[in-house]
């Protein structure tokens, strides 16, 4: 038994990468990617001498070729264990376009087959659901947000009001945003509509020559309670799918004003959850949550008995590379 819970621990923080293909119609380029084999990723490091590589170790790497279905596969434990009662937490990591709304959400024009993670997740977890339903009764609700500039925003208001929301800073078992929406749903046509809704009002405010979507951490929050139909015990587990501000920096010498500003809050932010789950991966004794409002938000989800999955994504270009190390890197300091 105490081995099993020591199993369980050492396996509740994973790190998974995946690669983007190169985009249609690009002229073809060497890839970055050497190789791909288990969960090993070898790049392809320009220098002076012609032939650097790195490798990187991860639970799961994913090629270009990978499929939408074939990633959620990896993850669906983590669906049932929601309904088991934890708490989990996946993360989408990596530059502007390396593909981590792909993964999370789907393609701009979302077809069944390229549905992304969010809209397995809720399909999955009514399914399970409907399974137990001799032996559990389920409820099942969902919250937006949206970080921008260290403000937490509610995604799923109708009406378009931007109200400045709290983040409940105890950690008893609750809500930790309490006064986002939180909106029953009972299929996965209800949860498609919530989220159409949450990326409009994600879109307010977004030219096209700032798009808010890439500097800001939206998270979709799925509270799960379950009753025992015959004890009446009553289960609680949430999840929640974030997907991250682009990780890129920003030169210092080109932004200024609230393009610094936004890239002085990301990386704060970012670099906060990466000492949040490194300090979570060694064991350490402290865990600096109050860093950033990222970290307090997932307070009660990251550690203790709750999963993690970190999914860093990649760009295959050649010229990313830099970019590329410095994702690759952040996911070796956290697994
Ligand atoms: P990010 O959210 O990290 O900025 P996106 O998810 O928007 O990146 O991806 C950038 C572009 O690449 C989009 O047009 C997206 O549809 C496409 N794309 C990303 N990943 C894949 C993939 N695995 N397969 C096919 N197209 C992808
Ligand atoms: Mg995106």
């Amino acid at each position: 038994k105490l081995y099993n819970q020591v199993q369980d621990l050492k396996g509740s923080i994973r790190v998974y990468c995946r690669v983007r293909p190169f985009f249609p119609g690009q002229p073809n380029q060497l890839s970055t990617v050497e190789s791909i084999e288990d969960g090993t990723l070898t790049v392809h490091i320009p220098s002076k001498n012609g032939k650097g590589r790195k490798s990187f170790n991860f639970n799961k790497v994913f090629g270009p070729s990978a499929s939408q279905a074939e990633v959620f596969l990896d993850m669906q434990p983590l669906i049932r264990s929601v309904l088991d009662g934890f708490n989990v937490c996946i993360f989408a990591y990596g530059q502007t376009g390396s593909g981590k709304t792909y993964t999370m959400t789907g393609p701009k024009e979302i077809t069944e087959k390229s549905q992304g993670v969010n809209y397995r997740a809720l399909s999955d977890l009514f399914l399970i659901a409907d399974q137990r339903k001799d032996t559990f009764h389920y409820d099942v609700s969902v919250q937006m947000i949206e970080i921008y500039n260290e403000q937490v925003r509610d995604l799923l208001v109708s009406d378009g009001t931007n109200k400045r929301l709290e983040i409940r800073s105890s950690s008893n078992k609750g809500l930790s945003v309490p006064d986002a929406s939180l909106v029953p749903v009972s299929s996965t046509l209800d949860v498609i509509e919530l989220m159409n809704l949450g990326q409009r009002n994600r879109a307010v405010g977004a030219t096209a020559l700032n798009d808010r979507s890439s500097r800001s951490h939206s998270c979709l929050t799925v509270h799960v309670q379950g009753r025992d139909l015959t004890s009446g015990t009553i289960l609680r587990g949430c999840m929640h799918l974030v997907d991250l501000a682009g990780s890129e920096r920003v030169d210092k010498s080109e932004a200024t004003g609230d393009r610094l500003k936004e890239a002085q809050h990301i990386n704060k932010s970012l670099s906060a959850l990466g000492d949040v789950i490194a300090s979570l991966a060694q064991k350490n004794s402290h865990v600096p949550y109050r860093n950033s409002k990222l970290t307090q938000l997932l307070q009660d989800s990251l550690g203790g008995q709750a999963k993690t999955l970190m999914f860093v994504h990649i760009s295959p270009e050649s010229d990313a590379i830099g970019e590329t190390l410095s994702t690759l890197k952040f996911a070796e300091r956290v697994a």
